[in-house]
């Protein structure tokens, strides 16, 4: 499967200056290499203009940061699966570290919007991943170990590989420049493979992506690590400049 190099552009950028990023970012690109996928989660208010912009170029692809567990309804300043579909996107994000730490999402929350954005036709890219404190406490397995397992409640067992991935982004990583080590990237990544291997039957073969982080300089090591089968890119994808240098990497 081809490696996911993704972008979250989190609450950055208006609709001109993500026509422009997307427009260089194309430029630099051109037809990603054969065993690259491109995806750039853009907020709700962009989403269109990327998919316009991107105009179904081969190899790329736009998502939503977050999604609602309905298919309508009153949920004030929330946005639905069809919704985000109508406006171009095929992915969406669930339970990344912002929106469980700052908005307070549980991973009860997290399962219920992966498994309805499936459900709808969405592909998702589920984050995981622990805080500093846990990590030192002993509890990274535990940490992963849950995150999954409720993360992926409600998700058939026999999920396509091609419609989930998983991103792992410990959350001290996340916007800080610490960037994990390989060591702790392979222990990690282990952990996920054989946890998805237990919980789904097509758990080997979905795409670990890694994320916290990730620049031009050290893409190649990452993804050339084993269980790494894509990044996740906050900071560094905001530019077409450096999000071009880590897809090609
Ligand atoms: C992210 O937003 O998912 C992320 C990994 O951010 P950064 O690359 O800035 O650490």
């Amino acid at each position: 499967m081809k490696k996911l190099m993704a972008a979250n552009w989190k609450m950055y950028k208006t609709r001109e200056e993500a026509a422009m990023t997307i427009a260089s970012l194309k430029l630099a690109v051109g037809l990603p290499p054969a065993d690259r996928e491109v995806l750039v989660f853009a907020p709700f208010t962009a989403i269109e203009c990327v998919s316009a912009c991107l105009g179904g170029a081969d190899g790329y692809a736009v998502g939503g940061q977050d999604l609602y567990p309905a298919v309508e309804g009153a949920f004030t300043g929330e946005i639905s699966p069809g919704q985000l579909k109508d406006a171009g996107a095929t992915w969406v994000l669930t339970g990344h570290s912002e929106r469980r730490h700052i908005l307070g999402e549980s991973d009860e929350l997290v399962g219920r919007k992966t498994a309805f954005a499936l459900s709808q036709g969405l592909k998702v890219v589920l984050c995981i991943g622990e805080t500093l404190a846990e990590r030192e406490a002993g509890q990274l397995q535990a940490v992963l170990a849950r995150q999954l397992k409720e993360g992926l409640a409600g998700v058939p067992g026999d999920v396509s590989a091609a419609d989930l991935a998983i991103a792992y982004e410990p959350v001290w990583a996340i916007g800080t420049g610490k960037v994990a080590g390989p060591a702790e990237i392979l222990e990690a990544h282990a952990t996920v493979r054989a946890q998805l291997a237990q919980l789904l039957t097509t758990g080997s073969n979905l795409r670990i992506l890694y994320g916290g982080s990730v620049k031009p300089d050290n893409t190649a090591e990452i993804i050339s690590l084993d269980n790494v089968d894509g990044v996740l890119v906050g900071g560094a994808s905001l530019q077409a400049e450096s999000f071009s240098r880590i897809v090609l990497a």
